[in-house]
């Protein structure tokens, strides 16, 4: 259309185009032009669409995407259609990164197999990551488990420990019952007859090297025959248990009640001397002289006579212990009973 306005003026045609090379060029409207252009309307509108065009192409590769220009034409068409890619993209972008690998991208050639790669390597590399992480969290339920069955394991053993040493306690207060049930007498819960042999010959031994005194008293009830005709014999029992406690509780530590035979009792008291030992039984008649038993209704006493005797002063082995105090018993019961005599010895020290 230039051609048809002014065929003739080549140098003004270039000047148009130097113009347009410039705006082109520096994307802004020349500072002056001569009349004939600027006040062209038309001419202007083009300057003002190219420098629009210029502006928009700048923004698009400056990533501003939310630019409007109203501009028309192909160029401009073609400018917007890539803006809308663009947006659309940034979207798509958005909704990978917020885990969602469904988006494709199919309308920007090779971009688009970059993009639909990454966005397939991140689903797989997501997948994968969620095995690992399911297999970790699977080994780490298996290290929890078989740490729960160790602790499991360790109290169950505890607890059979537990029940193992209680076993132990009981089997080892059995066996000291069983001992003590070995030595004791079951009616009066004096020492027996066979541990008074033991330990008399042992306290004998023991009192010849180391030159001290024993005694014994011998103890023998008082008309008990006919306490039991009287009363019966289950209360002559209850008179032998009362003596057999009463001599538990009243003799020292390290003095030995025994019972003997039926109703006979001896009591060895190491490392005391006769007279002393004579002063112990009479207490001790004396105190049980004292008690008195109630059976239906009836007040029921009972007394015994001691022998006392001791080594070295009497004897010095262990029968002729005892015989010299069965011989001080005879002597306290010929001599009216409920009393203590003492073995009246002939022999020479
Ligand atoms: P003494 O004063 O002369 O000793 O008269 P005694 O009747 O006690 O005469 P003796 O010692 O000979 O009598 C023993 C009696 O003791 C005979 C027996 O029935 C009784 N006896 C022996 N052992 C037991 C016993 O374990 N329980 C009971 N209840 N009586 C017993
Ligand atoms: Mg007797
Ligand atoms: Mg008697």
């Amino acid at each position: 259309m230039l051609d048809n306005r002014n065929p003739d003026n080549e140098e003004f045609l270039e000047y148009v185009v130097e113009v347009v090379n410039q705006v082109l060029a520096s994307g802004q409207m020349p500072e002056s032009l001569p009349p004939i252009l600027s006040e062209n309307s038309q001419f202007r509108g083009l300057l003002s669409d190219l420098i629009a065009i210029y502006q928009f192409s700048l923004a698009l590769a400056n990533g501003k995407l939310d630019q409007e220009y109203r501009i028309r034409g192909k160029i401009a068409g073609a400018l917007k259609s890539l803006q809308a890619n663009l947006r659309h993209l940034t979207w798509q972008t958005q909704r990978v990164a917020q885990g969602d690998f469904s988006q494709r991208v199919d309308f920007m050639g090779d971009f688009s197999i970059a993009f639909n790669s990454m966005v397939k390597n991140l689903h797989d590399y997501g997948e994968a990551s969620e095995q690992r992480t399911l297999k970790s969290s699977t080994q780490k339920q298996m290290v929890v488990k078989s740490m729960l069955e160790a602790q499991s394991n360790r109290d169950e053993i505890e607890k059979i420990n537990a029940q193992l040493k209680a076993q132990l306690e009981e089997i080892n207060q059995l066996q000291l019952l069983l001992q003590e049930q070995a030595i004791r007498d079951q009616l009066t819960g004096l020492f027996n007859r066979r541990y008074l042999g033991e330990t008399l010959e042992r306290e004998l031994a023991r009192a010849k090297r180391s030159h001290y005194p024993v005694s014994v008293i011998m103890i023998d009830l008082d008309g008990f025959k006919n306490l039991n005709d009287s009363y019966g014999h289950q209360v002559g029992d209850m008179v032998l248990q009362s003596l057999g406690n009463l001599l538990l509780v009243k003799t020292r530590m390290g003095d030995i009640p025994c019972r003997y035979s039926g109703e006979e009792i001896v009591v060895v008291f190491p490392n005391v001397d006769a007279e002393t030992t004579a002063q112990r039984a009479e207490y001790l008649r004396e105190a049980f002289a004292e008690l008195s038993f109630n059976n239906a209704g009836l007040t029921i006493q009972a007394t015994f006579s001691a022998g006392v005797a001791s080594f070295p002063e009497h004897a010095d082995e262990m029968e002729d212990l005892l015989h010299a105090a069965d011989r001080a018993l005879h002597t306290a019961k010929s001599t009216g009973r409920n009393r203590v005599a003492v073995y009246q010895s002939s022999r020479v020290k």
